[in-house]
């Protein structure tokens, strides 16, 4: 059975979305947050369940502040689709079930391993602006990566990271930092270019695209088995 899942909303609004994956990292998620919220942005948050299950203050934290949580599987292990375990911590915190869904390393076979996944209530969201901040050590260079991205315009679903999947809490805490720092910028960039920042859940996605296995692997491009190998 394909995968159908969405890079992008609608191109005619000038609306754009920030998403943070691998979380909830507090304290750094709750930095996001706070970033969001004095700028009149909103977010949305892919969370793992083992974090949800860890810290689900601050998963309830992210909810109440008015911000979109998404599911992101229960571990981030490469090859397995544990996203109906996810969306059980996940629904234990916020009580009540999630409409997005992000594939770990889009790899999009992980989805066909489960039924929320391929539910027809359940979206899942890629990203069209992929600036690899998880990559980058430099704060100037996560505001370039996004903001001179060949694919940002209206519709854009951009991909930054307020977490990590490792269990190494101090690599987890330190990785997101330049990113912490990039973000400021990186909103008003986005709104000096008349963007609003919105939740996905207020975006109309388009142009869905349609996974399916193919001999080269289980990647839906080269790209991105590309990124995956590096990491
Ligand atoms: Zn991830």
């Amino acid at each position: 059975m394909p995968v159908i899942y969405y890079e992008h909303a609608r191109r005619d609004q000038m609306k754009v979305a920030l998403t943070f994956d691998d979380g909830p990292n507090p304290p750094r998620t709750d930095q996001v947050i706070e970033i969001l919220n004095a700028k009149n942005a909103r977010g949305t948050f892919f969370v793992l369940g083992k974090w949800a299950e860890r810290w689900p203050q601050a998963l309830e934290r992210i909810v109440r502040n008015g911000h979109v949580v998404g599911n992101h599987s229960y571990a981030h292990h490469a090859h397995v689709g544990d996203f109906d375990r996810a969306e059980a911590a996940i629904g234990n915190v916020i009580g009540r079930p999630t409409q997005f869904l992000r594939a770990h390393y889009f790899n999009f076979f992980t989805c066909t391993n489960s039924p929320i996944a391929m539910s027809k209530s359940m979206k899942i969201v890629d990203a069209d602006v992929n600036p690899a901040d998880w990559n980058k050590t430099a704060p100037q260079a996560i505001i370039d990566a996004t903001l001179n991205h060949p694919r940002l315009a209206g519709g854009s679903v951009i991909d930054l990271h307020d977490s990590s999947e490792t269990d190494d809490d101090a690599l987890r805490l330190s990785r997101c930092v330049p990113m912490i720092e990039a973000l400021p910028a990186i909103i008003d960039g986005l709104h000096a270019r008349g963007f609003q920042l919105v939740g996905l859940d207020e975006m109309e996605f388009v142009d869905p695209l349609e996974w399916t296995p193919d001999e080269r692997g289980l990647y839906a491009s080269p790209e991105m088995r590309e990124i995956v190998s590096r990491r």
